[in-house]
């Protein structure tokens, strides 16, 4: 059986706590800031959501799935290695990346400079163009966990595109 070319959509979130002693790091980035993010990875909060958005897509549920936290393999490893394996797992499925968007929400630092470089190592990562790519921050104005500095979120979605007379899903 065939099935036409058709687009699929999904989204991600995440969210881990701010912490002194850890490296900042955010869609592959390493970003100069008193705290970094706390998890059993680098806690890429970013390129976490991103990954969330792209399994979402696929139908393939999330990176808790495909990565168990607490899995020796995968402590203080770069996010941005597992978001290879998340490409190369939809792509086995048929998918390709269309375009991925995703929002920061942070009080501080201020990411502004770093958006760019962020946008390309994931796009990088993804193997598409940075133009596929949207990466935004926004702040809370001081309202609630982001607000008080004790973390950092990420939403994205994610857009997949299945070449068509591709047998499944
Ligand atoms: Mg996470």
């Amino acid at each position: 059986m065939t099935f036409p070319a058709c687009h699929r959509v999904g989204v991600g979130y995440d969210a881990h706590r701010l912490v002194e002693g850890r490296r900042l790091v955010l869609g592959g980035a390493v970003i100069p800031h008193p705290a970094g993010l706390l998890g059993h990875s680098d806690a890429d909060v970013l390129t976490h959501a991103v990954m969330d958005a792209i399994l979402g897509a696929a139908g393939l549920g999330d990176i808790g799935r495909h990565f168990p936290p607490g899995d020796p393999r995968y402590k203080d490893i770069s996010s941005v290695i597992l978001l290879r394996d998340v490409v190369a797992i939809v792509g086995s499925h048929g998918y390709n990346i269309g375009n991925i968007d995703a929002t920061i929400l942070a009080d501080e630092p201020a990411l502004a400079p770093h958006i760019e470089l962020m946008r390309n190592n994931l796009a990088q990562t993804l193997g598409v163009a940075v133009e596929q790519v949207g990466v935004k921050a926004t702040t809370s104005e001081g309202m609630g966990f982001i607000g008080r500095r004790e973390g950092l979120a990420a939403i994205a979605v994610a857009a997949l595109i299945r070449a068509a007379g591709r047998d499944s899903p």
